[in-house]
């Protein structure tokens, strides 16, 4: 997926993934209040959000595209830091759906476990990052992954939680 492709898919996301955290549909009341929580909300998620969603294709420039910034031990990477120094909380969410844009809605693949293999894995759902349809592919994208996180939200865990109380009760529900 292009540039262009990826800050579509954070924006949208931290749109979706702000009315997910601040707007429970059992008890949401629009109030003014309601409204500058969300507002709130969705600001401190997409400047993170989109900037860690630019992050992987830096290795365009340096490394091997698709391979140095495309694997899971970077993704763990921007999981622990926020953990460890307490800052760059939600960058991780931009790095995550940048891999999952490339595996899902482009022709190739990301290295996932690189650099313990080069192979890259993909699915077959891509379209060409060149295709007039990339567009409508980021978006069913998007869609779909806000539908996780919603389901995760409400049935697993919150995710309006620092990683570190998330991961407890992750731990809690396992
Ligand atoms: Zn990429």
């Amino acid at each position: 997926m292009n540039k262009k492709g990826h800050v579509l898919n954070a924006i949208l996301l931290a749109l979706g993934l702000g009315v997910i955290l601040t707007v429970d549909p059992r008890s949401f009341e629009p109030t003014a209040d309601s409204a500058f929580l969300l507002a709130q909300k969705i600001g401190q998620l997409s400047l993170p959000v989109v900037l860690g969603a630019l992050f992987p294709d830096v290795d365009t420039a340096f490394g091997k595209h698709r391979k140095t910034l495309h694997n899971l031990p970077v993704l763990a990477i921007f999981l622990v830091f926020p953990l460890v120094f307490g800052n760059l909380q939600f960058v991780w969410i931009g790095v995550a759906t940048h891999y999952v844009l490339d595996m899902v809605g482009s022709k190739r693949g990301i290295a996932l476990f690189y650099p313990l293999s080069p192979q890259e894995y993909d699915l077959p759902t891509g379209v060409a990052t060149s295709s007039k349809h990339a567009d409508a592919v980021t978006v069913v994208v998007t869609v779909a992954e806000l539908g996780v996180l919603a389901g995760i939200h409400y049935y697993l865990f919150s995710l309006d939680v620092s990683l570190a109380d998330a991961a407890a009760s992750f731990t809690a529900v396992v």
